[in-house]
């Protein structure tokens, strides 16, 4: 076994093949054993759930080699969590957590020689992902349905250090109140494409959406949440229950009250207010966190006194803490990183 002749420094964030994925079939009310396999292509029904009525979930989390060598993925039981519940909304089966958590490490060790080397900034995205595979076209559940986790190595979020970027906000809504926004479904990214391309027409690097009842409580960005920092270092991040619940967000929370000291509030954000915090970051598993310079509503521009140049001090600490706890430099809290091999 040798490591895959890839320049890391350099990769992109396209899908690269890898070696193996896991599946696993449900039928008869039961899931079958699952299996590592080469196939990298599907063949369903034309009138699949998934084709015709959306049915599917998914889940987003990296391995990666630590500083002593370990590879090692973060919290994948949080992930294991997130997509039963985003199964249940979607009147889908649950996948076993423990068999999740196994069938992410079968499926790295599988490909291990894609897991890009310490310190190149690269990881091994893992993108766990269930649906509904059986002809459906009366509108109801499936019966049949597929779970599946595929690699693909992907390159530093930030080449050439991580620059603030602007974002606007968004005359779209992402998500009702009791909809699906807290869930990681395909559906909730299929309403986002047409904002995110006209955002990026606009010279905008992503859209923020407000609360769609009032139209005037901060929720979240397309793919990650959001946190504000006040100009007494205090760590503000928006509280609803229609914004998906970001294992980077849960676990920057709990570095900044254990590991900095600093008080934490989850709590309704108003638009209005934004003008007043000090720094704002996004966060996700992607980029743990892209700091956040400008906000633009409207041609009215927020600009934080952190500015465009580089992350405010907060921010950066936070982002250096949690990224030195995946990485193995700090000492994690207890059951935050799986080995894998
Ligand atoms: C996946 C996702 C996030 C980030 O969640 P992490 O668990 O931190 O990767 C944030 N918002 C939305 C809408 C997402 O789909």
């Amino acid at each position: 076994m040798a490591k895959k002749d890839i320049d890391w420094h350099n990769l992109g964030f396209g899908y690269v093949k890898t070696d193996k994925r896991y599946v696993s079939n449900f039928k008869d009310s039961a899931w079958d054993d699952g299996a590592l396999i080469s196939d990298d292509t599907i063949t369903i029904s034309e009138c699949a759930g998934v084709l015709q009525y959306a049915q599917t979930v998914f889940e987003g989390l990296k391995a990666y080699t630590t500083e002593d060598g370990h590879v090692v993925c973060f919290r994948p039981d949080l992930n294991a969590e997130r997509l039963e519940q985003s199964a249940k909304r979607l009147e889908m089966p649950a996948f076993p957590q423990d068999r999740f958590v196994d069938a992410v490490v079968q499926t790295v060790k599988a490909n291990i020689d894609y897991v890009p080397p310490y310190g190149s900034g690269a990881t091994l995205y893992i993108r766990p992902y269930m649906f509904g595979t059986n002809a459906v076209i009366g509108v109801k559940p499936a019966d049949e349905y597929q779970f599946r986790v595929f690699t693909t190595p992907v390159g530093p979020y930030f080449k050439g250090g991580a620059k603030p970027i602007t974002i606007r906000v968004s005359d779209f809504d992402r998500a009702a109140p009791h909809g699906t926004g807290h869930i990681k479904a395909g559906l909730n990214y299929a309403m986002s494409l047409h904002a995110i391309v006209d955002a990026h027409n606009q010279g905008f690097a992503e859209n923020v959406y407000l609360d769609a009842a009032t139209r005037t409580k901060i929720e979240e960005t397309g793919g990650a949440n959001i946190l504000f920092i006040t100009k007494d270092n205090k760590v503000v991040t928006p509280k609803s229950n229609s914004i998906l619940p970001s294992i980077t967000r849960r676990s920057l929370l709990i570095v900044a009250k254990e590991y900095l000291g600093l008080e934490v509030e989850e709590r309704e954000v108003y638009l209005d207010e934004v003008k007043d915090f000090a720094e704002c970051g996004l966060c996700g598993t992607a980029a743990v966190i892209s700091p956040v310079g400008k906000i633009n509503d409207h041609g009215k521009e927020i600009c934080f006194p952190s500015g465009m140049e580089e992350m405010g001090p907060i921010t950066k600490k936070l982002y250096e803490t949690l990224t030195g706890i995946q990485m193995g430099r700090i000492e994690a809290p207890k059951g935050w990183i799986k080995v894998i091999e």
